[in-house]
């Protein structure tokens, strides 16, 4: 087979500890003997980010704003750990909140079903996406433990000196107040990408908040929802069939889970944040979970959901044999690749995408899958391979696949 061709270079970012090693074998296996593998290539790899003083990662949102299409391996998020372990000259940054901050990006959270892992609400037959607003609310918050009797109130001060003020409450003894804030511009780029991407993948999208409660504050979101909806994408939707609504949050919860899924759930920065946990796990695992940032200019970057999986790099640096489930960061790879392929127009590369991702399903439908899948699948006799044989059999199902 000659090898597919590529027009624009992929924004690799690579990344850490056992994530690293799997990035590599992929590429060696899965990619490269069946692409001319186009990338211009960021190492985010924690000794590299501190080298450069994490100008890297700022360097590869930079490249993704360029092209237009990143696929990233996870990396290593430094803690009082990680400063000795890797004699870092400062804590750095998230590089994926420094990379969402440029990208000014909303995160898609899917999982990946195959056959044989039964999620746990069992009319749940096609993924739910959840978009998680990643700005403001209570993770930007000022609290206060109010002491004893006093007026709590709520004061905006205008650069002309006139305010807003709101009384929240009249203590007559202890108690705890806190300030939330949001901003119509985070909020807007919030529904933008939403918008873009259920047109993108042609799904239905859902939004709720507490708005009958927060007349002003949730309302806001919903009314922002609403406005853009009308006046940028009604008229996609229609075209495309899918739906854009809004409800309640008890009420789509409650739909969530009579639902059979495939639509995208946008959920303000508190309920994504609970509610991925929960539609992961009810899903099954967190190693078969994919995650997109996607910009609200239609600017991609793929990756898996899970960390660097840093338990079995250890035992990998002391020789041991591990079982490292790739799938999701081979999804996230497909998920660029495919991207790439619709935005310069090569359908081969498309295809190869979708094919690569039926053999990683097929290769765990036909019974052959790493150590943490054959704990929650129902095959009967699973093999489990180590991280290479794993890889190396979705080859040979890649293989028999594009010969047919
Ligand atoms: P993790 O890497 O997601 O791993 C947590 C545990 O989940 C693993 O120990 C493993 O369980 C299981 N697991 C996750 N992915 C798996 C896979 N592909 N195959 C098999 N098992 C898998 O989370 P963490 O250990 O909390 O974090 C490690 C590092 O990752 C941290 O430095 C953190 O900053 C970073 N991190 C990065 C990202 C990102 O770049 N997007 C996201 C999250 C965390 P067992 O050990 O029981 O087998
Ligand atoms: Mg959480």
């Amino acid at each position: 087979m000659e090898k597919i061709k590529m027009t624009t270079p992929l924004v690799e970012m690579d990344g850490d500890e056992m994530t690293r090693i799997l990035w590599q074998m992929i590429k060696e296996e899965l990619l490269l003997p069946y692409i001319d593998l186009k990338t211009e290539y960021y190492d985010l790899g924690l000794e590299h980010r501190n080298e450069t003083d994490d100008q890297v990662t700022v360097d590869s949102a930079n490249a993704t704003l360029k092209y237009g299409v990143a696929v990233k391996c996870a990396t290593i998020t430094p803690n009082g750990a990680r400063m000795t372990e890797y004699s870092l000259k400062e804590m750095w940054k998230s590089p994926n909140g420094t990379i969402r901050a440029i990208l000014d990006g909303t995160v898609f959270r899917a999982p990946i079903l195959i056959k044989g892992i039964v999620p746990y609400v069992k009319n749940w037959t096609k993924p739910i996406t959840i978009a998680r607003h990643a700005y403001g609310d209570v993770y930007k918050n000022a609290e206060i433990k109010i002491p004893g009797v006093g007026k709590a109130e709520l004061v905006f001060t205008a650069p002309d000196g006139t305010q807003i003020r709101e009384l929240i409450h009249n203590f007559d003894g202890e108690g705890i107040i806190q300030g939330i804030h949001n901003t119509r511009k985070s909020i807007s780029s919030f529904a933008r990408a939403c918008f873009a991407y259920a047109i993108d993948t042609k799904q239905d999208l859902w939004f709720s908040t507490k708005d009958t409660i927060s007349k002003k504050y949730d309302h806001t979101f919903k009314d922002i929802f609403q406005e853009i909806y009308d006046a940028e994408y009604k008229e996609q939707f229609e075209k495309l069939g899918i739906e854009y609504f809004y409800t309640l949050i008890d009420d789509a919860v409650a739909r969530v889970i009579r639902s059979e899924g495939g639509f995208i759930w946008a959920c303000k920065n508190y309920d994504g944040d609970v509610m991925s946990d929960m539609v992961a796990t009810a899903y099954g695992d967190l190693s078969m979970m994919t995650s997109v940032l996607v910009s609200p200019t239609g600017v991609y970057e793929y990756e898996a959901a899970h960390g660097t999986v840093q338990r079995h790099y250890y035992k990998h640096l002391k020789g041991e044999e591990t079982s490292t489930n790739s799938i999701a960061t081979i999804f996230a790879w497909t998920g660029a690749l495919r991207k790439r392929g619709e935005l310069d127009q090569i359908p081969q590369l498309m295809d190869f995408a979708d094919q690569l991702e039926k053999a990683c399903i097929k290769t765990v439908e036909d019974g052959k899958m790493t150590k943490s899948l054959s704990l929650i699948s129902t095959c009967e006799d699973p093999v489990i391979l180590n991280s290479l044989d794993f890889i190396k059999a979705i080859r040979e199902t890649l293989d028999s696949l594009l010969k047919n």
